[in-house]
């Protein structure tokens, strides 16, 4: 009988799982049993789907069956069963393996990360174990099939006999090392503690023989021990149990359980709706990010299920975009088990249950920035970005859902601050909210533009993500105030020591400043005196609506053919020494006044982050001053 290699991606994880260091060995498991679950569902869906067949409730089981004189731990099902094909396909390669190409070689080394994150299942039984073996039989078929394998030489496969369809799984279980002790998961007690923790809610009962004691027969005080098949999970789904019978730790562990992360989630929103439609859920908002949230390859859903039964792994209808961070589950009654996709769009039940989740989400995400900030900070470095796109897209129609939620870097709390907290904080007199863009808070604070706004005291926000302008522009108010950003031409406030002799000034440089326009020609779009910059002698500021950061945004995405371009206005602080020097230039040397000029508006780039057109020529400009 000849060995088949593993597929590559596969034989990688299963490295991994051999050499495992990884702490938490024991939800090798979980991770069996819900695979047993997962079978007898599929038989119980055919059932209820195909009248041929039928479904009574007490053929169906979990059963495990340590031996200890063997080492050998047996996990069987009366499940749907494997074919060859099948044994071939599901337990050669890995299902998720596009999950791991994902993963960087060196983060791979991470066994915890992986293991957790993809909750590699079948594959973790190697943790524990030299051999595994699995016999199956499927449903409709004659036929029974060993697949065996030791780990990294790969795996074999051979007819063998089997009396009824599901599968059994044996594990050889390791021999302890110093480090680790495997000979528990051959104990009765710890195995039953594992189940409990984990499997509690299988829908299918788990049974074990456990020790009992009796009465010796004849003796009125002497005992004996004895086995008797026992259920050891209660199979009451987690969301069919109340609240107070479920403690943090329950919740966590069916988050994990579940795969829908590898963090601890930071909240649960336990429903139980009556009404209208009636249905229960458990969502939770994660800590961290999924590496891959930000690619196309993520997937936004909720299980949903019918009574108990799932009929679909991520229903997406259930979530708005916005919330696609949201794991988690809907049970409801309400809901046909036959009910197909498309169906689903249009079901109105449906609807009313989105509605109402998105609610909850929305009420759930206030109440943690109300009374739990650190949290909700931490939660909204991670998934932020995703509200503010959600204040962008649809048209703006969902900013009212959004705008209290999101946050910005504050010039004067030198911290996150909230829109409501930012206008709460205005002087009578400060029409505008006022913002600044830019690559990070480090260039912003050194931005010319901010000076004028930050010294008349007034707060500025800082927008750092390529979403903000977008968003803000959707947004074009909050509380009646609009808002303004720092390069705008007009920012509705004047330098006080300017106002005096503004229009002197102003009527001081207009030869000079249309002379410097024709210099630059189509590079700016005007040149004025400026009434933001106090220390700096330049600055660009833009007219209309495209500013310099959305230029910078839009043009860097591929396939945007046609360039879009701000209308640029470059802004001379008159009050700046190199005023002077341009007068006078003016006045006496043109050539002085083309090569100032262009040093001037490349400044200017440079400050406001864009490239310059020739560094080479500015570079020899620069030059040319020193000598
Ligand atoms: P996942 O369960 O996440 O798909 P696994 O590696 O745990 O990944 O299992 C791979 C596949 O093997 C499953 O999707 C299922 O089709 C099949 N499988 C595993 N265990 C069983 C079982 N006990 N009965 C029937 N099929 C199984």
């Amino acid at each position: 009988m000849s060995v088949k290699q593993f597929e590559a991606e596969s034989k990688r994880l299963l490295d991994l799982m051999i050499n495992s260091i990884y702490t938490n060995k024991e939800i090798f498991l979980r991770e069996l049993i819900s695979n047993a679950s997962d079978a007898i569902d599929k038989i119980y869906y055919k059932a209820l789907t195909d009248d041929s067949l039928s479904f009574n409730k007490d053929d169906y089981y979990i059963r495990v069956v340590p031996d200890k004189k063997n080492r050998v731990l047996k996990i069987s099902d009366t499940g749907i069963g494997m074919t060859k094909e099948e044994l071939e396909e599901n337990l050669g390669v890995i299902a998720k393996s596009g999950s791991l190409t994902f993963k960087k070689e060196n983060e791979l080394k991470d066994g915890h990360d992986i293991i957790g994150q993809f909750g590699v299942g079948f594959y973790s039984a190697f943790m524990v174990s030299e051999v595994v073996t699995v016999i199956s039989k499927a449903l409709g078929s004659n036929d029974a099939y060993k697949w065996e394998s030791k780990g990294a030489e790969g795996y074999t496969i051979e007819p063998c006999e089997k009396d009824s369809v599901g599968t059994d799984i044996l594990l050889k279980i390791r021999v302890n090392t110093d480090e680790e002790n495997y000979d528990e998961y051959l104990e009765e007690y710890r195995l039953k503690a594992i189940i409990k923790k984990y499997s509690d809610f299988i829908r299918y009962p788990i049974k074990m023989d456990v020790t009992k004691t009796k009465l010796k027969e004849g003796s009125e005080k002497e005992y004996e021990e004895y086995q008797e098949e026992d259920t050891v999970n209660s199979m009451v789904p987690i969301w069919k149990k109340n609240k107070n019978e479920l403690t943090q730790e329950d919740y966590d562990n069916f988050y994990s359980e579940k795969h829908y992360g590898f963090d601890k989630p930071m909240a649960h929103i336990h429903i139980n709706a009556e009404g209208t439609v009636s249905y229960r859920a458990i969502l939770y908002i994660p800590e961290t990010m999924p590496y891959d949230y930000y690619t196309k390859e993520y997937e936004k859903g909720l299980e949903l299920y019918s009574n108990g039964v799932l009929i679909m792994n991520k229903c997406p209808d259930l979530l708005p975009d916005y919330f696609s961070f949201v794991k988690g589950m809907v049970d409801s009654e309400d809901l046909s088990l036959n009910i197909s996709r498309e169906m689903l769009q249009h079901n109105r039940q449906l609807n009313l249950i989105a509605k109402n989740i998105k609610n909850k989400i929305k009420s759930e995400l206030e109440h943690l920035l109300k009374n739990e900030r650190d949290k909700y900070e931490k939660f909204y470095n991670s998934f932020g970005r995703q509200l503010k796109y959600g204040i962008y897209s649809d048209f703006g129609s969902n900013k009212e859902t959004l705008q209290d939620l999101i946050m910005f870097y504050s010039s004067q709390e030198k911290k996150l601050a909230t829109l409501a907290e930012y206008v709460s904080r205005m002087p009578e007199e400060q029409k505008y909210i006022y913002y600044a863009s830019g690559e990070s808070i480090e260039r912003i604070e050194k931005l010319p533009q901010t000076e004028l706004v930050a010294d008349k005291g007034y707060e500025i926000l800082y927008f750092t993500d390529d979403v903000d302008e977008f968003a803000i522009k959707m947004l074009m108010s909050y509380k009646d105030k609009e808002f303004k950003s720092v390069s705008s031409s007009d920012l509705g406030i004047e330098a006080d020591d300017n106002k005096e002799n503004s229009t002197t000034d102003e009527k001081d440089g207009k030869e000079l400043f249309e002379y410097m326009k024709q210099i630059l020609s189509a590079k700016v779009k005007d040149v004025r005196a400026s009434k933001k910059l106090k220390n700096h002698p330049v600055c660009l500021s833009n007219d209309g609506e495209v500013s310099i950061e959305m230029e910078k945004i839009l043009n860097a995405m591929p396939y945007n053919e046609n360039k879009i371009q701000a209308n640029k206005v470059l802004e001379i602080n008159m009050h700046h020494k190199v005023f002077e020097s341009l007068k006078d230039a003016y006045e006496n040397d043109k050539d002085k006044l083309k090569l100032y000029t262009d040093l001037l508006y490349n400044q200017a780039l440079l400050v406001e982050g864009l490239p310059i057109e020739d560094p080479v020529e500015f570079t020899n400009n620069v030059c040319k001053m020193m000598i």
